[in-house]
């Protein structure tokens, strides 16, 4: 899941963006309403967590913006503080949610997972993959019961192409939603974590459900494949 995250005090974003990164979110931050506008039509953001008081263009400016130009990202809205106005205007703005500064950051968790699974189809609590089992709320994962023990990378992954279990996912849609800008397109750290995965999730396994498709990318599935490398 992709977070991008605009806000302008540099110690609030970077504090912000370590949390939610340990949460296994990736996470592009953006320092006012311009760039995080210009970022938005470029990525394709699972999520977007926008300050209000912002340089320039405020939080309120920049969603109504999102929303005209037909950007369905679900929007969390930080309010400067509680009052009744900033709230009524974020949410008239298209936000989906708002949050008043100061907050804990437990409870944004809470509002980013909430959000995010208002998308049933694409975030269901417990998604199954044969006798693989990710719990999304949890971020947990056991495979024929048996507890896997994932980074928070690996699971990030694993959930990626778990939500997209039965589709072949290319290296581009899971470099967009599982790494932020920072995502090297001439490494191979793709490559390095799906091996990873596959010694924790498939070794040992009669059935094996991370699958290559080369040239095109990854493949979670618990049907037989008739191609495979
Ligand atoms: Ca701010």
């Amino acid at each position: 899941m992709r977070i991008l995250l605009v806000e302008d005090e540099p110690s609030a974003a970077t504090m912000l963006a370590k949390g939610l990164r340990e949460e296994s979110y990736a996470v592009d931050i953006a320092a006012d309403g311009e760039t995080a506008l210009a970022q938005a039509f470029v990525n394709d953001y699972d999520l977007i967590i926008l300050d209000v008081v912002l340089p320039g263009k405020d939080g309120f400016k920049v969603c109504r913006e999102l929303r005209t130009n037909g950007l369905s990202a679900p929007v969390l809205m930080l309010t400067a503080r509680d009052a009744v106005e900033d709230r009524v205007e974020g949410l008239d703005s298209g936000a989906d949610d708002y949050l008043s500064k100061p907050f804990d950051f437990e409870e944004l968790l809470a509002r980013v997972r909430a959000l995010l699974r208002r998308r049933p189809a694409l975030y269901p609590e417990v998604i199954t993959v044969g006798n693989l089992s990710v719990h999304t709320r949890a971020r947990h994962v056991t495979r024929a019961g048996q507890s896997i023990d994932l980074t928070a990378k690996e699971y990030a992954l694993l959930e990626y192409l778990a939500r997209r279990a039965g589709e072949v996912v290319s290296r581009t849609d899971i470099a967009e939603h599982v790494w932020d800008e920072s995502y090297d397109p001439f490494s191979k750290v793709i490559e390095v974590f799906i091996q990873r995965l596959r010694r924790k999730v498939d070794e040992g396994q009669p059935l094996k459900l991370i699958h290559t498709r080369r040239g095109e990318g990854y493949l979670l599935t618990a049907k037989g494949t008739d191609v495979d490398d």
